[in-house]
């Protein structure tokens, strides 16, 4: 069924999220995807993102990072960020979800993922119970070849957007001022 690769919630990016409001209902831990979701594939930390998680520690939230990339990639990337991670994860098997949220020491329904894919991303956390927030990948509105599975994806994801059961299940999670 479709329903297995719908988020919970579908924005523009990690940077538009309030993440107050995550924390005012009742969220405690965040784990977040990274290639395309918190930078483009392959690149190091930004200052935008260094201070995307600066912003998210001081909403109280507690974060992980989980990729199915490698130590000396993910290593990389948190040189100026102070968080732990689950590399290799081999997404969407729930293995390395299972493997955040005892990182996190949180159960499921404390927690959301944040991340780029539906196919990886969403289904692993749907399979695990845990709530999800879909963002547009790095490249959405300028990459001109799109892959197969990137086209597959935009179909389900209309068909999300048209689903009253299942779309905008979180609510009202978007930063006011831009
Ligand atoms: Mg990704």
């Amino acid at each position: 069924m479709l329903r297995e690769y719908y988020p919970y919630e579908y924005v523009e990016s990690v940077f538009v999220i309030d993440y107050q409001k995550l924390r005012d209902m009742g969220i405690r831990g965040v784990i977040f995807d990274i290639d395309n979701t918190l930078v483009p594939h392959g690149d190091d930390a930004t200052p935008e993102a260094e201070a995307l998680f600066k912003t998210v520690h001081r909403a109280g939230l507690k974060t992980v990072l989980l990729s199915n990339n490698d130590s000396e990639r993910v290593e990389r990337f948190i040189r100026d960020i102070d968080t732990p991670y689950v590399c290799d994860a081999d997404k969407p098997a729930p293995e390395g979800y299972l493997k955040a949220l005892a990182a996190l020491g949180m159960e499921k329904d404390e927690v959301v993922f944040i991340g780029d894919q539906t196919f990886s991303d969403v289904r692993g956390a749907n399979a695990c119970g845990i709530k999800s927030i879909l963002v547009k990948y790095f490249g959405y509105y300028t990459e001109r070849r799109i892959g197969v599975r990137r086209r597959i994806e935009r179909v389900v994801l209309w068909c999300y957007r048209h689903s009253k059961k299942y779309c905008h299940r979180l609510g009202d999670i978007v930063r006011e001022e831009p």
